[in-house]
């Protein structure tokens, strides 16, 4: 079967992409919560091909490479500059090979990632070149490793975003561009939203939306406003936490589950938010949403399993590998309507 591109694709229906590797793969214990460098394409790249995996069998359509932090700056911070290159190809390769041996017959699209540098400065024109020169060498490894598409992503000053879209662009490849707003609900350079996916998509993203920061409550006011206001396909990643109009972000949510004990360093960000994880439930019905309203690019950010990711795709109808092992309560040894399950099991089930 012939590979279609991105756009093709969304012009046909639902594009799926799991992102949220960060998470994922500190929970797996190959990288250190608050550090977040992804050094795992270098150190443990089979848990990094796993999860590629895990993500393609539960219907990610997209096989996004985990460069996400691992630019220059980030590895200046840690002394590791030497490993940037190998760092970004290695992560680049791993997504390519599981991208051309799809589960089913037609390839995924292999993406590379540039994101937020975390040194990007307001009227400092000497942060902003080096941002821009960190983005344009992490593009060309993109580029040179075979990407079908780039992804932009977790942007929250709106200038740097047109500065990876300008960069991103530059290549001719399909541009997928998402900010991610702080609790302030709007840009660090003081734009609006609205205003930043406007400006996005008249400098040329193909896919404008939002991803991370944001659970499904509080992306989705933004989406609707966004998906009225735009032409070009929106994309909509909320993280899977259950973020508040007090606390839009993950980064300052309380926990409001009977924590006994807390973490040591103040927040619950990013190691104990686990009591505010969204259900599958509320994941499938944000999905399910933004579709209806003309959504097509969905995913899930932090947060996110394959399980999440099958949720997403079910919910705008795609049967995907992992759809064999949704979920089937029928046969439930207790709680099951099978008729083999025996009825003083069943009938003591309000106790249980
Ligand atoms: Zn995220």
């Amino acid at each position: 079967m012939k590979k279609r591109g991105l756009i093709e694709r969304l012009n046909q229906g639902p594009v799926i992409c799991a992102e949220g590797f960060l998470f994922e793969i500190e929970k797996r214990g190959y990288m250190a919560s608050g550090e977040f460098v992804p050094m795992v394409s270098l150190e443990n790249p089979e848990a990094l091909l796993n999860l590629h995996r895990d993500f393609q069998h539960a219907g990610s359509d997209i096989v996004q490479a985990f460069t996400y932090n691992g630019h220059r700056e980030k590895m200046r911070v840690i002394g590791k500059e030497e490993l940037l290159e190998p760092l970004n190809r290695a992560a680049l390769q791993i997504a390519k090979d599981v991208a051309t041996s799809p589960m089913g017959k037609e390839e995924n699209l292999m993406a590379g990632n540039i994101s937020n540098s975390n040194i990007w400065k307001q009227d400092d024109k000497k942060s902003q070149l080096e941002v821009e020169k960190m983005f344009r060498e992490m593009v060309g490894w993109a580029v040179d490793e075979g990407a079908d598409i780039l992804i932009g992503e977790t942007f929250y000053y709106a200038e740097e975003a047109y500065t990876a879209l300008k960069v991103m662009k530059e290549t001719g490849l399909p541009s997928v561009i998402t900010i991610a707003p702080y609790g302030e609900n709007i840009m660090r350079d003081e734009i609006s939203i609205l205003d930043t996916c406007k400006k996005l998509e008249q400098l040329g993203g193909d896919v404008v939306g939002m991803n991370c920061h944001r659970g499904p409550n509080t992306m989705m006011p933004y989406l609707k406003e966004v998906r009225k206001e735009l032409k070009c396909h929106i994309a909509g990643l909320p993280i899977t936490y259950r973020t508040t109009i007090d606390h839009p972000t993950f980064f300052n949510l309380p926990d409001n589950n009977g924590c006994s004990c807390h973490s040591p360093h103040e927040t619950t960000f990013p190691t104990a938010l686990d009591p505010m994880q969204c259900n599958r439930y509320e994941i499938k019905q944000f999905a399910k949403e933004a579709y209806d309203l003309g959504i097509n690019y969905l995913g899930v950010c932090c947060g996110a399993t394959p399980m999440l990711i099958r949720e997403v795709a079910e919910a705008v109808g795609l049967k995907v590998p992992a759809s064999k092992y949704r979920e089937n309560m029928e046969n439930h040894y207790m709680f099951g309507k099978n008729k083999r399950i025996p009825k003083h099991i069943k009938d003591y089930r309000k106790k249980a």
